[in-house]
């Protein structure tokens, strides 16, 4: 196999900078997205460049943020428009290259195997892809490079976000040099978990783990051993495939609960209204999911409860109709009945819907013409102006969710 030119496009604090881009008053300022602290959303979803130099972070409680710099501006997540943007930004790096697979909202690979010859070096690719995302949208973008996917996220996360130019490149001969060196959290596929495992076996850098034999990963983690070993050495056997069908995060939406929910009525209300956000968000993309994931966070403190669990679907859909039994039929089969805080739910395996419109049943057309009836709807007289009625019933989130997700702030 030739070599490949792979970048890993990041696009800093996205959330934050979105709501400068869209708010001008907003910039150059120490800015916060976050959910409402009265419904216990009070976490920091994204900070700004100047929120962050307070020392605000992401995942941080709002009452923190506000006691390190008091006068943070707080802003409501606007999730539709960040979907939007990032759209946006994909049509951008379809300029450059039609090989483009998104890996999450803010992040996106680009294979610009070959264009070297047509544009420059790939510095000066980076640094034109850099300039046309800040001019048309007024957000900062990092690029790592790498042979491959593992190497450009590296380049990205370790590298370039702390580079002058937003840009550094790794290679599988610099690989090692580069990387051995950072501490074991720093490796792409390394949680808090493995960082323990790692740590109790003396494993301190990522040099540490490329000098263990492989087997020794396999027999102790298994696959997942045998992955971060690889990680370790800059080898990754993925490619970059345009429109992209290994989705990596899929589309999904988790809720805390503005209380203990107990009720199987109650939570399955929330549970469908949950499905028909992220099915309208999927469909918004123009495409279909394989996989559901539910998950659900019990509420007591002490004895932590709940499950994450998954189920694939019959056939490729983003139809509630077709999505929602089988959140029920996960949600009952392993909900143990204890109080609820919070739910998720997502699609994973997601793919461009027109390569399966033959096989597309008769209601997901009418779901979607009327889908597509009721947006007209809520775009133009507000998220609030048409709902279903079951949104009006004891326990449905509908209202306090519409703030959230495109609703029309005041
Ligand atoms: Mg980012």
């Amino acid at each position: 196999m030739s070599k490949k030119t792979i970048f890993l496009a990041d696009m800093e604090s996205f959330y934050a900078s979105v709501e400068a881009s869209r708010n001008p008053a907003l910039r150059g300022k120490p800015v916060a997205v976050c959910g409402d602290p009265a419904l216990r959303h009070g976490i920091i979803l994204a900070a700004s460049r100047e929120a962050k130099a307070f020392g605000i972070k992401t995942g941080q409680p709002a009452w923190e943020a506000r006691r390190m710099c008091p006068w943070v501006a707080f802003v409501h997540p606007h999730m539709q428009t960040y979907i939007d943007y990032s759209l946006r930004i994909t049509r951008i790096f379809e300029q450059f290259t039609d090989r483009i697979h998104p890996y999450s909202i803010d992040e996106q690979f680009l294979d610009i195997t070959g264009l070297e010859n047509l544009l420059g070096s790939p510095e000066k690719i980076a640094a034109a892809v850099n300039r046309r995302v800040w001019e048309e949208t007024g957000i900062r973008c990092r690029i790592g490079m790498g042979e491959n996917l593992l190497q450009a996220k590296m380049a990205c996360d370790c590298f370039a976000k702390k580079h002058p130019d937003a840009f550094f490149g790794l290679n599988s001969a610099n690989y090692a040099d580069y990387t051995w060196g950072l501490p074991i959290k720093s490796l792409f596929g390394v949680g808090m978990r493995m960082e323990r495992n790692f740590q109790g076996v003396g494993v301190r850098t990522i040099g540490h783990l490329a000098g263990l034999p492989r087997e020794i990963l396999r027999k102790r983690w298994g696959i997942n051993g045998e992955v971060l070993w690889l990680n370790a050495h800059g080898i990754d056997y993925s490619l970059v495939e345009p429109g992209a069908v290994h989705e990596q995060k899929g589309i999904g939406h988790t809720a805390t609960l503005p209380r203990d929910y107990r009720k199987q009525e109650e939570i399955e209300l929330v549970l469908r209204e949950m499905t028909e956000e992220v099915c309208r968000r999927i469909r918004r993309q123009r495409r279909i999911g394989s996989t559901v994931h539910l998950y659900c966070k019990g509420a007591d403190f002490d004895r932590p409860s709940g499950f994450a669990r998954q189920k694939k679907l019959p056939e490729a859909t983003a139809a509630v109709m077709d999505v929602y039994p089988t959140v029920l039929w996960l949600f009952r089969k392993h909900w143990d009945r204890k109080p609820l805080r919070a739910v998720g739910i997502s699609l994973t395996g997601l793919t461009a819907y027109r390569q399966l419109q033959l096989t597309f049943s008769e209601h997901y057309e009418r779901e979607e013409a009327l889908t597509r009836a009721v947006d007209r709807v809520q775009e133009r007289f507000g998220k609030t102006s048409i709902f279903r009625a079951s949104a009006l019933t004891p326990g449905a989130q509908f209202f306090q969710r519409s703030g959230m997700i495109g609703g029309h702030d005041s």
